[in-house]
């Protein structure tokens, strides 16, 4: 796994991974389900036209043995797209950023 820390700069902004640049967009919320150890439950929703899709077999947010949300962000300068993931892990929720599509 390719995981960062999230980072936000002094303004609030949040910041691409591989670049550092502030100029992302959110385009899709992706969120697994599940009860520890017992099978996933997906669904994604397009921020942008509001589709949702159930069962989503590319959510990156799978990793671990309990429930997630990650955010699909577009880089408008380096082209890459990343997730920005919340994880619980036993009894904390761990933050970080996972690279989804390599920079141009
Ligand atoms: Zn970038």
């Amino acid at each position: 796994m390719n995981h960062k820390p999230m980072s936000v700069n002094s303004d609030g902004h949040l910041e691409c991974p591989a670049c550092g640049s502030d100029y992302t967009h959110v385009r899709h919320v992706t969120v697994q389900s599940r009860q520890e150890d017992s099978e996933d439950q997906f669904f994604r929703t397009n921020t942008t036209d509001g589709t949702v899709t159930l069962g989503d077999p590319d959510a990156r947010a799978c990793s671990g043995r309990r429930h997630s949300i990650a955010l699909w962000v577009d880089c408008e300068h380096c082209g890459s797209a990343f997730d920005v993931v919340l994880s619980q892990h036993k009894g904390q929720t761990e933050v970080f950023t996972e690279l989804r599509r390599e920079p141009r």
